[in-house]
């Protein structure tokens, strides 16, 4: 029996000290200029995403709940619109849509990827158009756990039927698809700085990347109140969500770290890959993409064995978690927008024996050991 340590799922403060001085540089600088409120920390940050995306725009924003909602707004969606997305990803994909007043159709996902299931995708479309209730507008792709969407046939059917493709690149940014980096799959790419996406702040932030130049500008104008040529010229109904610039300072010390934390996250997951146990399904590599590993998620044959699995982990000071328990159309917030003859048999199933191990880029090669080497220990005693 190896020596009990104590892992932590997401480990700030040592990322704080690890990112040391260089973080504390840029936080002081706008301390002393005090330009909080869209200072120039917010515009290089801008400049970089974008050049780190190879896309032409970027746009700070407080939050990726936000970058969404305003890319919706953008399109003009509300009442009487239908808006696609997974149902198994995080509320915030969903939520924005009936904030505008339109409704999400939940589209099942991929067994082994998690990611949206184009052929569902089609099948939803198909009987949305013949129902005839609402009016298909928009797809939202989620690049859920760290990999890419599909985004290949969401763009073909995007065409077919003239939605609008929004990429919820809240996990994903970092990982890349066919070669690219992502951020220009879509009309619009969304991210999200939350402390614990890839690319965290310290804090609440997001972004929005696009290639399109009008777009930009009406992203600028909707996080700053519908702002037109100044603070005063109310051009159209917004929201206050802009990004901070002290979110802004924090980020473009963490990006200067951000390939190496990529691949070590990336030397993490293989390590997990080549050796956890038989009974172990462990993530399946999306083909082509480059994963940003927000998430590790194995899977377990069944409920009770995952359950097993997390109590023993928990008992050896490791903690881990389930995304998703509930898909998004069993949750009472939507259960309403869900008709329950429409099954989704793999988001439903994938709530029952899905688990998330700590992947992190403070994670020492011991702690990983340890990790791989306590679910080994639980396999063998499973089986005694
Ligand atoms: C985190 C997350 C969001 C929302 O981002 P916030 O910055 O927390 O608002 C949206 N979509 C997905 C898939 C996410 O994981």
């Amino acid at each position: 029996m190896t020596q009990r340590r104590e892992i932590a799922f997401l480990d700030l403060p040592r990322q704080r000290a690890r990112l040391g001085e260089a973080l504390t540089r840029r936080v002081d600088a706008v301390m002393a200029h005090c330009k909080f409120v869209l200072g120039p920390e917010v515009t290089e940050l801008e400049e970089r995403l974008a050049a780190y995306a190879g896309a032409r725009h970027a746009i700070g924003v407080s939050s990726g709940t936000d970058a969404l909602l305003a890319v919706l707004m953008g399109e003009g969606i509300g009442p009487g619109d239908a808006v696609f997305l997974p149902a198994f990803t995080y509320t915030a994909t969903a939520e924005i849509v009936l904030l505008l007043g339109a409704v999400p159709v939940f589209v099942d996902v991929d067994a082994r990827t998690f990611q949206i299931d184009p052929a569902h995708l089609e099948a939803r479309i198909a009987a949305t158009l013949r129902d005839g209730q609402w009016r298909p507008r928009a797809i939202i792709g989620v690049d859920l756990f760290g990999q890419p969407a599909p985004w290949d046939e969401l763009k073909i059917i995007a065409d077919r039927h003239k939605l609008t493709l929004v990429d919820d690149c809240a996990q994903a940014f970092g990982g890349s698809y066919k070669g690219r980096k992502l951020g220009r799959e879509a009309r619009a790419t969304t991210l999200s700085f939350f402390p614990s996406k890839p690319l965290g702040g310290y804090g609440d932030g997001g972004a929005i990347l696009t290639d399109d130049e009008g777009l930009a500008s009406l992203y600028r104008s909707l996080r700053s109140h519908g702002e037109g040529q100044n603070r005063y010229d109310v051009q159209r109904i917004g929201l206050n969500a802009r990004l901070d610039t002290l979110q802004a300072a924090v980020l473009l010390a963490k990006l200067d770290a951000f390939d190496a934390e990529l691949a070590r996250r990336e030397a993490i997951a293989r390590a997990y890959d080549a050796g956890l146990p038989e009974i172990i399904q462990t993530p399946q590599r999306v083909a082509g993409a480059q994963s940003a590993w927000a998430i590790y998620s194995i899977l377990l044959p069944t409920m009770a064995l995952r359950d097993s699995l997390q109590s023993w982990l928990k008992a050896h000071g490791i903690p881990s978690v389930v995304y998703y328990p509930k898909p998004l159309h069993r949750q009472p917030a939507y259960a309403s927008y869900h008709n329950n003859e429409i099954p989704l048999p793999v988001s439903e199933k994938l709530g029952e024996i899905i688990l998330s191990l700590p992947l992190h880029p403070e994670l020492t090669d011991d702690e990983v050991r340890y990790i791989i080497d306590t679910t080994l220990e639980w396999s063998k005693e499973r089986k005694t």
